[in-house]
């Protein structure tokens, strides 16, 4: 696909709710796309979009992501050991420090700076995760698992994170209507939940750290781990608060419904009152507390939810509602 990376520090960018204006959020760069970039971001999102809305077989879906993937780019990567690794990606950005390139079943993250401290810092929060023992195997697949790692012959480090064939990086769906939202916003407070658990904080929880399996429903937190670690921890970015974790959910909520932050919510036709209200929200005080708010507003949102199996989850409930 085409890259709306910004121009001035190469961080990706958002398209706001019009599809006309691209924003950059670590920069703060804003450009107005052209006619040609606008209708291709447009269609591209509406070609993702259309994974969330169902209906399709398994043989259907898979021509839908093989055609993603027909122009995939290339790049190569020299290792210090003699070996050369190639991959080719739908997507990449780059983020202060670390490229990122989405291959169909890996991350690549290729930290060009402080030779291996980014990647040794990526691995050193993900090993402080745990899992409430009765839970173990489900909540582990939405974290990373590190199938690799590799210094360069350039002196740079690549990291390697497992994904599965069906997630994307949340940011190519681009702008989302209010129940898939919703339904992320479940997704986003359980691994919220899962950090508290660990008393760790993960102040880079975004639309590009976050990847969607669309027919499942399932969102998993794979990028920006370097900048994660244990609550109040100093880091280069300040003091680590739990707070940043429920307050980066409501700006990635926010974000998807096509505004820069949270607070500025709005409620619309789609985006019913409750949403807008949890959205603009000032955080429960920690992750428990917070879901059990949002079920309410949820509810509140969107209904009670009918008598369907205690079973079933949010993708029966919301999946084929628009
Ligand atoms: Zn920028």
């Amino acid at each position: 696909m085409k890259h709306l990376n910004c121009k001035n520090c190469g961080a990706p960018m958002l398209l706001d709710a019009s599809g006309m204006t691209a924003v950059c959020h670590y920069c703060g760069t804003k450009y107005v796309l052209n006619h040609e970039d606008t209708d291709y971001f447009r269609g591209f999102y509406r070609r993702m979009t259309e994974f969330l809305s169902g209906g399709a077989d398994e043989q259907a879906r898979r021509l839908k992501a093989d055609a993603l993937w027909q122009d995939a780019d290339e790049q190569a990567f020299d290792c210090t050991d003699g070996s050369r690794i190639e991959i080719k990606y739908m997507y990449s950005y780059t983020l202060p420090g670390v490229e990122v390139y989405v291959a169909r079943r890996n991350i690549i993250f290729h930290f060009l700076t402080d030779g291996a401290a980014g990647s040794e810092r990526f691995r050193r929060a993900v090993s402080l995760l745990d899992y409430p023992s009765a839970d173990t195997r489900s909540l582990q697949s939405f974290f990373p698992t590190i199938s690799g790692g590799f210094e360069l012959c350039d002196g740079t480090c690549v990291l390697v994170v497992s994904k599965d064939m069906d997630e994307y990086p949340l940011c190519l769906f681009g702008n989302l209507p209010g129940r898939h939202v919703a339904w992320i916003i479940s997704r986003m407070e359980n691994l919220c939940c899962v950090l508290e658990y660990n008393a760790l904080v993960h102040p880079a929880i975004n639309v590009n750290s976050l990847y969607i399996n669309p027919y499942t429903h399932q969102a998993s937190l794979y990028g920006g781990w370097w900048e994660a670690d244990r609550r109040n921890t100093a880091t280069r970015g300040g003091v680590l608060k739990t707070e940043q974790n429920l307050t980066a959910l409501r700006d990635t909520a926010a974000n998807l419904l096509g505004y820069a932050k949270a607070g500025e919510v709005r409620v619309t036709d789609d985006v019913p009152k409750a949403l807008a209200d949890f959205i603009n929200s000032k955080p429960r005080g920690n992750a428990y507390d917070d879901f059990a708010y949002w079920d309410e507003m949820l509810i509140k949102a969107y209904g009670e939810r009918k008598f369907i199996s205690m079973n079933a989850d949010d993708e029966q409930i919301y999946g084929n509602a628009r």
